[in-house]
């Protein structure tokens, strides 16, 4: 094995051990990982992927794919990464309210590109994650209740398969890897464009506001059944931390009249407000706080109690609750992402052992971008989309060749059924 020969059919930038540029481009963000690929290749074209895939393919190197190092879980120890991070064009066109969107673009690329025409993306909290992991994980931001998931958006999507083929997957072409790449993560292929909705949403209301602490069980047990009332247009959760006050977060998409008579039942259980409140604010300069979800898991109903006595232990810094339901529950022809009937969200910035107590009241189920086990995704699907989604992978990657990633194992020859495990 040479990476002569990679360097040969390879016009991007290929750096090996020892090379200047090899540790910057090798990092993920989380640092222990410290993944120590022979080589990272820096596509910058889709006849780069390509070339890099045969490659590894014919070299039997081990093969990973990495944009931002957000979502990176599994390290690329002794194999071949490749970066998408230079195919970062964003072009936007209005009138279709669609953008084509490199698969190394940041969601940040795309906002400040849809903007000018009063268009926005779904989006999610951070402008530095990569719009092809976010979306192929599912997607879940600020918009999701009044538009879907990302994945939901996704119209397009020009993929390397495993043979170092082209495929193109849409809803008429190649449906089936079009189903699996809206929630299956990285399994499929690699991703070298993708086209997304666009949303005609300039300015929004939103904001913290933040009551008693006191009230926070009961406004906790009344968010659990005034949910299912909460409209579309409206997006909240409940913050809690070691303070004084707890935290409603909230952004309406549209005017002030209609953000306060959507939040109105809920602040009337929460009581006067202490601080903060919403504000007119542009979508594309929304900095809401969120709670990092170390642990994170799915309820039917809230464990009232239980999630409040989460701040009382001191190694917990942060509790998210959040709805999800809206248009993410309703949403017809969606791919695998996400248990769409399941309202409520958890996410503890803590030890596991903090969520022991609560934990037993979830659902066990999860959500590819907030899944943190590569050993077992299953969790993040029904148990129908993880058997549909494990014969796709049969189809278009029978030897696992995308498996340095939150993996999808094919289901074995010959078997349509396969246990979902
Ligand atoms: C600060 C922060 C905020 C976040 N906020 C949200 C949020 O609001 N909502 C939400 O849903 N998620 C959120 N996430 C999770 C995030 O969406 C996932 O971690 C996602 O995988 C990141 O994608 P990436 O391309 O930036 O990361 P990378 O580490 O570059 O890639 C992660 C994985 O995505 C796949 N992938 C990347 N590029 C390609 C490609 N070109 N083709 C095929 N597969 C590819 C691969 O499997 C890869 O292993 C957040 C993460 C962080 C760190």
């Amino acid at each position: 094995m040479s990476s002569q020969d990679l360097r040969r059919v390879f016009s991007g930038p290929v750096h090996q051990p020892g090379d200047t540029d090899y540790d910057v481009q090798r990092a993920a963000l989380n640092p222990a990982l410290d993944a120590r690929p022979v080589l990272v290749a820096e596509a910058t074209s889709p006849a780069d992927v390509r070339a890099a895939v045969t490659w590894a393919r014919t070299h039997d190197v081990p093969l990973a794919v990495q944009s931002t190092g957000h979502g990176t879980h599994v390290p690329a120890h002794g194999g071949l990464l490749i970066k998408t991070s230079r195919l970062a064009t964003v072009l936007v066109d209005p009138d279709r309210r669609i953008a084509k969107v490199g698969a190394g673009a940041r969601w940040g690329d795309v906002v400040a590109a849809a903007a000018p025409f009063g268009l926005i993306p779904l989006s999610g909290t951070s402008p530095a994650v990569g719009v092809a992991g976010y979306t192929f994980g599912g997607g879940f931001g600020l918009l999701s209740r009044t538009f879907g998931l990302a994945a939901d958006s996704l119209v397009r999507a020009d993929l390397v398969t495993a043979d170092g083929d082209v495929a193109l997957a849409t809803r008429d072409r190649n449906a089936d890897l079009f189903w699996a790449v809206r929630g299956g993560g990285g399994n499929f292929g690699i991703a070298t464009s993708l086209e997304v909705r666009l949303y005609p949403v300039t300015e929004v209301y939103a904001g913290v506001t933040r009551f008693p602490v006191e009230r926070a069980a009961e406004t906790l047990a009344y968010y659990g059944e005034w949910a299912a009332r909460e409209p579309n247009e409206l997006t909240t959760a409940i913050l809690l931390d070691q303070s004084d006050t707890f935290g409603i977060k909230a952004m309406y998409v549209g005017g002030a009249v209609g953000a306060g008579r959507a939040l109105r039942p809920l602040w009337s259980v929460a009581g006067p407000p202490v601080a903060g409140g919403l504000t007119p604010t542009r979508y594309a300069d929304i900095a809401l706080p969120s709670v990092a979800p170390r642990n994170f898991d799915l309820y039917r109903s809230l464990p009232v109690d239980g999630l409040v006595d989460l701040v009382n232990d001191e190694s917990v810094t942060g509790v998210e609750i959040k709805h999800w339901g809206g248009a993410i529950a309703t949403a017809t022809d969606a791919g695998p992402a996400a248990h769409r009937d399941v309202p409520f969200s958890v996410a503890v910035n803590g030890p596991a052992e903090s969520v022991t107590s609560v934990r037993r009241h979830s659902t066990g189920g999860s959500f590819l971008n907030f899944h943190h086990d590569a050993a077992d995704v299953a969790p993040a699907y029904t148990a129908d989309n993880y058997r549909r989604l494990r014969a796709v992978k049969r189809d278009w990657d029978p030897d696992n060749v995308f498996h340095t990633n939150l993996n999808i194992r094919p289901a074995h020859h010959g078997s349509e059924l396969v246990a979902a495990q």
